[in-house]
């Protein structure tokens, strides 16, 4: 992996600072802090979750809780860390109770999300569960029917693959639903390998060796 362009690292830090306040929906009276995001600045693979939950909002860390642990235990199956990727999620603060976040706090967040996804610049784009996989596919097919197939899309002018994924809240308690969850994250190191590939090298136009007969005519020999 490249070094981290430090302006790239500081725009991401920068805008994190600016959203720090955000009020643009009214998760922000309930919430202890926003929840921007974290890892990897420069991260090829990028998670997007659903919201923070208690201890996200306590810590002001994605996926801090019962299902990091798991998103961790995941990552570590194919040879990553936390450290490798950036986590996101579709709204940056706690709907109160845990409940599910409402459309419209979807739609408010959703600039700040395309915005992360700008400035770090990801080739693959994880979907955690139903939310972020219907924002981002730009959907209503729901995650059963989608999880492990990847397809292309633009997102903020950028073509990356989208991955999506059941969640691993959903999978915590849910053996068969974890195994897939296993299935479909052993492919990731694929799609990132796909992603990443260089494009061939330019084809060299090296003059082709005349066959026998024109070089023997050239030299004259019949
Ligand atoms: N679930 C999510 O979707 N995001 C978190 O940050 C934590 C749990």
């Amino acid at each position: 992996m490249s070094a981290v362009p430090v302006e790239h690292v500081d725009e991401l830090q920068a805008y994190a600072e600016s959203v720090s306040g955000c009020t643009r929906c009214r998760l922000a009276q309930a919430r202890t802090q926003v929840v921007f995001g974290a890892g990897n600045p420069d991260a090829d693979l990028l998670f997007v979750g659903e919201a923070p939950g208690f201890h996200e909002d306590k810590q002001g860390l994605p996926f801090v809780g019962q299902a990091g642990k798991l998103l961790e235990k995941l990552l570590g199956q194919i040879g990553m860390t936390r450290d490798d990727v950036y986590i996101a999620n579709t709204v940056m603060c706690r709907p109160p109770g845990n409940r599910n976040p409402g459309d419209d706090e979807i739609e408010a967040c959703e600039p700040h999300l395309f915005k992360k996804i700008e400035l770090v610049q990801p080739r693959v784009i994880a979907t955690l569960g139903n939310f972020a996989t219907k924002l981002l596919s730009g959907s209503q097919v729901g995650i059963t029917r989608v999880h492990g197939q990847e397809r292309e899309t633009t997102i903020g002018g950028r073509t990356v693959l989208l991955y999506p994924l059941y969640h691993p809240a959903a999978a915590l308690y849910t053996p068969t639903m974890l195994k897939v969850l296993e299935t479909d994250f052993a492919r990731l190191p694929e799609l990132l390998g796909n992603a990443l590939a260089p494009p061939p090298p330019p084809v060299e136009l090296v003059p082709a060796p005349l066959a026998v007969e024109a070089r023997a005519e050239q030299l004259g020999l019949f």
